[in-house]
Order: structure tokens, then sequence, then C-alpha cells
């Protein structure tokens, strides 16, 4: 760290020393910069020929259930220590924290948490798992890495909830300190994440799934649902046909329903009907585990069996009640393995 404003980013190459210009390769964007310039993420400046992160530490934090977060097979009914970031390299209309994530890191003052502090926090809160989503984290890239690499030695479980949208090279360099992955999927094509994201590009978001699930770790996907953003049923049906032939057929997809938002204020909550439609859509894909997400006491909340059918966790208003699960992630009633992370 040059300064405590200051973190010199990693990443990037110097395309000219003379005449100051950088270029970031941190996300598929590569943004040019020329000295005083900050990248589409905001969090990302050229000052004088040297790249800097400005959100380095800038953090807000709180004590979730994992469950909250989108991810029901990492340490099902746990507490986790949340960090939630600030900036993004996507700009979706339906995004839940749009000032988080169109934050300037210069114009406002923020609490920064060093990678140590921010651990200790963890550790003290006795939570298993230490969390990073909301905005974009891998926009803090160094910071994140800092931190996931410092809660793994004193023995925490590492979850970061991520568009995907990031190049191979700092995935590849982050795997080692994760222990599970949940992305964002935002639309089934590069036209949707054109569309509603202002830029982005599925396949890339493709290969870094592929990346992540090949290298062994935990991933769960989601996929927000509605007609009017063009994600219904056909597009979820490409989804799950490219999960079961890409990847696996027990990777979970939780299919989400739209929350009106940013600049999707005027659209109405995703009608259950078409949630239901897409859930047995997928479900005729082959894929083991898929939920509809915030759809609160719905049948779909719960994981089955995809062996034996048995009902093993139940997920309702009131909490989550782990039924039959071994501690190895196994159907305690047929032994079918679950792709479940418990211990
Ligand atoms: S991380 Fe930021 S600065 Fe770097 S390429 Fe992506 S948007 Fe541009």
């Amino acid at each position: 760290m040059t300064s405590p404003e200051l973190y010199e980013a990693e990443y990037y190459e110097i395309l000219d020393y003379d005449a100051q210009t950088v270029r970031c390769h941190l996300c598929p964007h590569e943004c040019l910069l020329a000295s005083g310039d900050k990248g589409v993420c905001l969090a990302r400046k050229n000052i004088e020929g040297v790249l800097y992160s400005l959100n380095y530490g800038f953090t807000e934090m709180k004590i979730d259930l994992i469950e909250k977060q989108n991810v029901y097979h990492f340490f099902p009914n746990s507490r986790a220590q949340t960090f939630a970031t600030y900036n993004c390299n996507l700009d979706c209309s339906f995004c839940p924290v749009p000032e988080r994530a169109h934050f300037d890191p210069e114009k406002k003052l923020n609490k920064r948490f060093s990678p140590d502090q921010a651990v200790m926090f963890a550790v003290a809160s006795g939570s298993r798992v230490i969390s990073f989503g909301e905005s974009e984290p891998l926009i803090s890239y160094e910071w994140i890495r800092d931190t996931a690499k410092i809660a793994r030695e004193r023995g925490l479980k590492v979850l970061l909830r991520t568009n995907g949208y990031f190049k191979e090279a700092p995935v590849r360099e982050l795997l080692p300190y994760l222990d599970a992955v949940s992305i964002n999927i935002k639309a089934a094509n590069t036209e949707g994440y054109i569309k509603l994201c202002g830029g982005g590009n599925f396949e890339q978001v493709k290969k870094i799934i592929k990346l992540i699930h090949d290298s062994g770790k935990l991933i769960e996907l989601s996929f927000v649902i509605h007609e009017e953003l063009g994600n219904d049923d056909i597009a979820a049906k490409e989804i799950a046909e490219w999960i079961a032939k890409e990847l696996s057929v027990d990777v979970p997809l939780h299919l989400t329903r739209l929350k009106p938002a940013h600049r999707v204020m005027h659209m109405l909550p995703t009608n259950i009907t078409l949630l239901e439609k897409a859930y047995a859509t997928v479900k005729e894909q082959g894929l083991y585990h898929v939920y509809l997400g915030n759809v609160p006491d719905h049948q779909t909340n719960h994981t089955y069996c995809p062996n034996c059918g048995e009902e093993l966790i139940t997920r309702t208003p009131v909490g989550t009640e782990i039924r039959r699960v071994s501690l190895q992630g196994r159907c305690n009633k047929c032994q079918g393995d679950l792709n479940i992370i418990m211990s």
C-alpha cells in the first residue's frame, strides 16, 4: 500500500511511459486510461502512469444467514460475516444497490477495514463463513484476495458472490483462497447483457463459471426471471441446458423473482406462474437442485434428495431446518450425494 488512500492495483500494463497511459486487465472492459482517468467501475484510477485501486478496504459489514445470500448448499443455516463492498463493472437495470455500485470512492468518506481487521471481526463474531458480496466484490480485487487469504489461514470458510464478468488470470489467482462461489447470471446471451446491464458478455461469464467449477470449488448460480427483461422460461432452459452439458446436473440454480428497483421500479414482481413454469422447464433439463428465490414459503425452497426424493432441508420464513443430511453432505436416508458442504 502506498498511502492510506492509495493501493497500487494489480493486473494492469503500462502502455506508454511518456504518455502515462495504462490498460487495466482485471475485467473484460480492459479500460484504456490516460493519467487522471478512472475506469468504468470508478474504482481504479491512473495517476501519472500508475493504476491505483481507490476502494481498497471500503466496505460495510453485517452478520447474515447464508440462505439470505442465495446460497443453499454451503453451510446451510449458518451465519456469515458479510462484507458489502462498493463499485461494479456492470450497470444492471434491476440492480438492488445502484448507489453502492456506482459509488465514487473519491467523493465520499467511508470506513476502511484492513484485511486483518476484517478477519478479526469475523472470528470474534463466531461465524464459520466470511462472505463478500453486494455490488461487485471483485472490483475490490486486491482487498478481497488479501482478506480471503488471511481468513483461510484462521480457519474460516470463504464465500464470494460475483457477477463473474472478469478475466481468467485474477480469478485463477484467487481460487486457492475460496471455498464457494455464487454467480448471478444477468441474461441468457450477450445481447441480453448489453440490453440489461449496458455491457458484459455471457460467453466470458460462462468461461469464468466453468473455470471455477472445474477447479472443484462449490458453485451456485442464480438468474432473475421476468418476461419484460427477456429472462423467461425459454432463457432459463438455455442456461439449464448449458449447465447440464458443460458443468454438472448437481450445480444448484436459483431462479429469482424480480424485486422492482433502480430502472425497473415500474415493473411488477415476477408472476409466480412464470416462475413455476421456468422451474418446471429447468427441472426437465435434468438439474437436481433448482430453487425459486424471493418466493417465501414455497415448496421449491426446500432441498430434496435427487436420488430418493426425500425432503432433507426445509426452508420457511421462520428459518431453515436441516432434517436428514450427513456431515459429508449425503442423504441420511439413501446416502445419495447432495453436492452440499456441511463441514
Ligand atoms: S476493473 Fe474497472 S478499470 Fe479495470 S477494466 Fe474493469 S471497469 Fe475498467
